[in-house]
């Protein structure tokens, strides 16, 4: 016997989560002069300076548990978007609200509905709890096809979700598109609405409001690792019904996150001076890579995120360039596991971080 196979089948079967190369392993493997990471769309620019003294005074009390329920950073989550305290749920970030979500909104059969090209991050925890997930193809602008999803729900789906803006592709449903999926979603149907890059968006003028134009049946995601720099410290939130975060309060770790990310997290949302440079920042980086890759006759999505997909002609090029870029310290993500093995994904870092990506891209076609 192989103690492999006391192992349930569902999860034997499932794809490990392969993240992006670390800058040391990059380092190690290839002693490149200079390395960018541009692999998982974290903000390169780091994060607020407040956080630093932040997370200083928060040694002091890590002999004790954390709060479980990151009372203070949920009032002022609960403030910043004028929902009451009892609609948000904190954890360790938004892949564990994802696996919470999992682990509490679904009975035996019942699936997920969502787009073949979205945060893979989905298809793992729904696969370690045995969930289907049923992927309706993407539009040809590379967006979740509203339509598709609708026609798509029967009696056994729990729940469709959808990443807005998307990623790996940085498209987004319009405020529109949001407004048909309320009015056409049953009842007993939850709709994820994750959106980790929405800070990126809030400009975009039909993008839509899903936190004020909520129903019961809407759970939004947001979390400190993108726009806020805090992906180290692990925390998300969920806002939703409050019956709802009720449940989900049950079924997540008592203690998650620590103490030190809700005082990271409560030190980054009062800078939001910081939040306006980042996403400047991106926006500029985003504007000179789209001009790059006209220059050079690439095919790439139109992204409102902090990342960019280039499309190349199969998944043997996506590969190749994504090799070449990494031998030479720019680490950039071919998208397989997001269900788009032809294209890479290109997350938006410094300027410097910017020109080497164009310097050894050059090098690479
Ligand atoms: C990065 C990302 C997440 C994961 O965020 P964490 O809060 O770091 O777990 C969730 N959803 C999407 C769409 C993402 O791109």
């Amino acid at each position: 016997m192989n103690v492999r196979d006391l192992i349930p089948e569902h999860i034997q079967s499932l794809t490990p989560y392969k993240a992006g190369k670390t800058i040391r392993e990059v380092q190690e493997e290839y002693q490149p002069r200079e390395i960018s990471k541009l692999a998982s769309n974290e903000n390169r620019l780091g994060c607020s300076d407040l956080v630093k003294t932040a997370v200083l005074k928060a040694f002091e009390s890590t002999n004790d548990y954390p709060d479980p329920i990151a009372r203070t950073l949920r009032k002022e989550i609960s403030q910043s978007h004028s929902v009451d305290e009892e609609e948000v749920l904190i954890a360790a970030g938004s892949e564990s609200i994802i696996s919470i979500l999992c682990r509490t909104l679904f009975n035996p059969g019942e699936h997920i509905i969502t787009a073949d090209a979205t945060f893979v991050g989905l298809f793992v925890q729904a696969g370690a709890q045995g969930i289907e997930v049923e992927k309706v193809p993407h539009t040809k602008s590379f967006s979740f096809d509203v339509d598709g999803l609708l026609n798509g729900i029967n009696s056994h789906t729990k729940a469709v979700y959808i990443a807005n803006p998307n990623n790996p592709t940085g498209t987004y449903i319009t405020q529109n598109q949001y407004q048909k999926l309320l009015d056409n979603l049953p009842e007993n149907v939850f709709l994820i609405m994750d959106e980790a890059y929405a800070e990126y968006a809030e400009d975009v003028e039909d993008f839509p409001q899903a936190i004020v134009n909520r129903k019961k049946n809407i759970i939004v995601l947001r979390t400190f690792s993108k726009a806020y720099g805090l992906a180290g410290f692990r925390v998300g939130y969920a806002i939703a019904d409050k019956d709802i975060v009720e449940q989900l309060l049950k079924v997540k770790l008592t203690f998650e996150p620590t103490t030190l990310g809700q005082y990271a997290a409560l030190a980054a949302l009062k800078d939001q001076d910081f939040i306006k440079k980042s996403v400047r920042t991106v926006k500029e980086g985003r504007k000179k890579l789209y001009y790059f890759f006209d220059e050079h006759h690439m095919n790439y999505v139109k992204s409102i995120s902090n990342s960019v997909l280039l499309i190349l002609k199969s998944s043997e090029e996506a590969k190749r360039i994504t090799n070449d870029l990494l031998k030479q310290g720019v680490i950039v993500r071919q998208t397989g596991a997001f269900g788009l093995p032809q294209c890479i994904r290109i997350t938006i870092g410094t300027p410097k971080e910017m020109v080497h990506f164009e310097e050894i891209f050059r090098t690479c076609m």
